[in-house]
């Protein structure tokens, strides 16, 4: 039979995994501050608790997802005393150093901690696509994978409870990168008369797609940490100098180039410290700073 879960938090994320487990014929207890949206819950068959307290003695197996780790702690620390013997994962956005933190008090009080990623938006959940990144302790990923399968595919990383807001924040990095460039683009090309829509699908999805080919090519260098010049398609001076128009037309278009201006500036600084005849990989060597 399916086991007992709780679900502290049910913002839009809590309310689609609470769902998901509902729908898959787990007994579910949910807490939320807002009592409304556990009600809500409830007409689905899940068991509304008072307190997180109360929620949390109810299940072996403790799901929490709220706004961020202060809201976790404020969820949390009202039901420290009924953690023990408990797994508790923490699908909350949050940094690595937040992660370690939180296991190291979850443990304290005798619960089993794993950290948590989602690479998914509400509808996802429980549907494929969907992926979840778990890090922390490996016995309570083994003894509750099933249910946490329930909501997409779920990937263990490392002992290490930072290792998945770290991926988490890594894959975010590139999406950001991504939807901001493709926004850049609409604004030039002036949306509006279905001129965005024409754009993207003729023209921005082919592109991005046919871009997306050299990742792996960066990666590979950036592995091996060979940035043999011979090989470079596309050299940085030439990149740099490209650059400089694509900042002009954008503001001469009305188009703030905010988020474009710090890749101008690193493919300047490449050129300027000899890295002109290299290609696009090398800049990720620019990248890394000290460790804090
Ligand atoms: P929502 O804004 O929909 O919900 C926020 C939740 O946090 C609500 O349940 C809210 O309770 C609760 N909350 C906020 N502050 C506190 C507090 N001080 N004490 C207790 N509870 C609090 O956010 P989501 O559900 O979308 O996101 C939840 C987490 O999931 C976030 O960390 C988010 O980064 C992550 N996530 C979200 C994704 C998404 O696309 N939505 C994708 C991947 C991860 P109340 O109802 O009382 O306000």
């Amino acid at each position: 039979a399916a086991g007992g879960v709780t679900v502290l938090g049910l913002g839009a994320m809590g309310t689609a995994l609470a769902r998901t487990l509902l729908a898959a014929g787990h007994p579910v207890t949910v807490w939320n501050r807002t009592r409304a949206r556990a009600e809500a819950l409830a007409a689905e068959g899940a068991t509304v608790a008072d307190t997180p307290e109360a929620a949390t003695a109810a299940n072996p197996l403790v799901i929490v997802c709220v706004l961020d780790y202060a809201a976790v702690r404020q969820t949390l620390e009202p039901a420290a005393a009924a953690l023990a013997g408990r797994a508790l994962v923490n699908l909350t956005n949050g940094t690595p150093a937040q992660a370690g933190e939180t296991a190291a008090w979850a443990n304290g009080h005798g619960a089993d901690y794993l950290d948590g990623g989602i690479m998914a938006i509400p509808p996802m959940i429980g549907h494929p696509g969907a992926t979840l990144l778990y890090s922390g302790s490996r016995a309570a990923f083994d003894t509750h994978q099933r249910t946490l399968e329930r909501f997409g595919v779920a990937a263990y990383l490392d002992k290490d409870p930072g290792a998945a807001p770290l991926y988490d924040i890594a894959l975010l990095s590139a999406m950001y990168g991504l939807f901001g460039g493709a926004l850049h683009a609409i604004a030039l090309v002036g949306p509006g008369e279905g001129r965005a829509t024409e754009f993207t699908s003729t023209l921005l999805l082919p592109w991005l797609q046919a871009m997306m080919a050299s990742v792996p090519e960066f990666a590979r260098q950036l592995d091996t940490g060979d940035f043999d010049s011979r090989a470079a398609t596309s050299n940085l001076a030439m990149q740099a100098a490209a650059y400089a128009n694509l900042l002009d037309a954008s503001e001469t278009a009305g188009v703030d180039p905010l988020l474009l201006r710090p890749m101008g500036e690193l493919l300047r600084r490449a050129a300027a410290e000899g890295h002109g005849d290299r290609d696009v990989p090398a800049l990720g060597t620019l990248l890394r700073t000290e460790r804090r």
